[in-house]
């Protein structure tokens, strides 16, 4: 049997002494099996809704009584990170879903249907600037309703925001991308020294937060201190050095390679994180922004997400602040974060309740996202 989430105690036991127990520091995992009593009116809609769960030849007695069986006693994994509080539940029914490719011409007609009034399209006649002007002549605006002191667009050269599933995207252009906001964020700091909190993210369709289809990304400085969660972040790995003498983000990389939860790419570490925010979450850690193999990195985890199907997703960026290297930082590496948004088709949120002001709820399994990063590697 295959790593799976829902064998997560077996794959935790199986780890050598040293793994177990930077693993204990970190995690903490609870397994629960939630009993669930169908009425027999429900076993149809139920084997069509679940008819994945059994491999038995389809409508056969075997097939029935296995699909409403897994139903009846679900698996659920709670997983927390001990040292930051981010928890993810997983359901067992649900990480078993295979990956059915979705129609896609629904979302290309939203996209061309937008190219018409695209301001984007336009950007010198239809974005403002920032004060500093734009860099590389069009490749920047601001935005028209700010987040943040500091705040402006990279557009994109391609109107569709579904570039990254063409066979010819290329990492030249993610390496553009990185240079081209990096050199907006030092304008904005020449600008004004106290701008050093660079925060870079990039919401792929509506189901990711876009309000504009046109690809772009996004970038904000802010002053004095570091966003929240960026924030939060350093303060959780600082508590955790203090209490553990031990590396936080050395710890994160080394329990998820012993999990078999990471890929090398290009000199950059990939997670197929434990406590995924949402659906596939991939964490890259890169020693600096401007590391050589970051472009490409970010690329093939573009390329893996391509590959599950995934059309709507966010992209975000979190670092130590520009300029002088500040000691509150030493060691907080570069974060880049990929999350898949679900199926923009889909009416209904990805998120509530549970989401905002508990925990995740994620249904894909992160040892079979695991397993497709690893053959993104060369
Ligand atoms: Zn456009």
């Amino acid at each position: 049997m295959p790593a799976s989430i829902t064998s997560l105690d077996q794959v935790v036991s199986g780890l050598a002494p040293q793994g177990r127990e930077r693993f204990d520091r970190l995690y903490d995992f609870v397994l629960s099996t939630a009993e669930v009593r169908p009425p027999g009116a429900m076993d149809g809609w139920i084997t069509k809704a679940f008819r994945y769960l059994s491999a038995a030849p389809p409508d056969t007695q075997a097939w029935r009584e296995e699909i409403l069986e897994r139903i009846r006693h679900q698996r659920v994994v709670h997983v927390v990170n001990r040292a930051t509080g981010q928890a993810t539940l997983f359901n067992a029914v649900r990480a078993l879903r295979p990956i059915e490719a979705r129609d896609e011409s629904d979302v290309a007609k939203k996209v061309e249907e937008a190219r018409a009034k695209c301001s984007f399209c336009r950007p010198l006649e239809l974005t403002p600037a920032n004060t500093f002007g734009r860099i590389g002549l069009d490749k920047t605006c601001a935005n028209v309703a700010v987040y943040d002191g500091y705040h402006g667009l990279v557009i994109f050269k391609d109107h569709s925001p579904l570039r990254f599933r063409h066979d010819d995207f290329r990492p030249e252009e993610i390496a553009d991308l990185l240079a081209t906001s990096r050199a907006w964020a030092e304008k904005a700091r020449a600008e004004d020294p106290a701008a050093r909190f660079f925060f870079l993210m990039w919401n792929c369709l509506w189901k990711a937060g876009a309000s504009i289809i046109h690809g772009h990304a996004q970038m904000t400085v802010g002053r004095k201190f570091h966003y929240g969660k960026v924030e939060a972040l350093r303060r959780s790995a600082r508590a955790y050095a203090a209490e553990h003498g031990a590396d936080y983000f050395a710890d994160l990389v080394a329990v998820h390679k012993a999990l078999g939860l990471a890929a090398e790419w290009d000199g950059v570490t990939a997670l197929a994180h434990l406590v995924p925010t949402k659906e596939r979450e991939i964490i890259l850690v890169a020693d600096r922004f401007d590391a050589p193999g970051l472009p490409k990195a970010v690329w093939r985890a573009l390329k893996v997400y391509a590959a599950q199907d995934v059309k709507s997703y966010n992209l975000a960026v979190y670092m130590p602040p520009l300029g002088d290297p500040d000691p509150a930082w030493k060691g907080f590496p570069v974060l880049v974060h990929l999350v898949d948004r679900g199926d923009p088709s889909a009416a209904t949120a990805d998120i509530g309740a549970m989401e905002l002001y508990a925990s995740a709820v994620v249904s894909s399994d992160p040892f079979v996202l695991a397993e497709a990063m690893k053959k993104q590697s060369d």
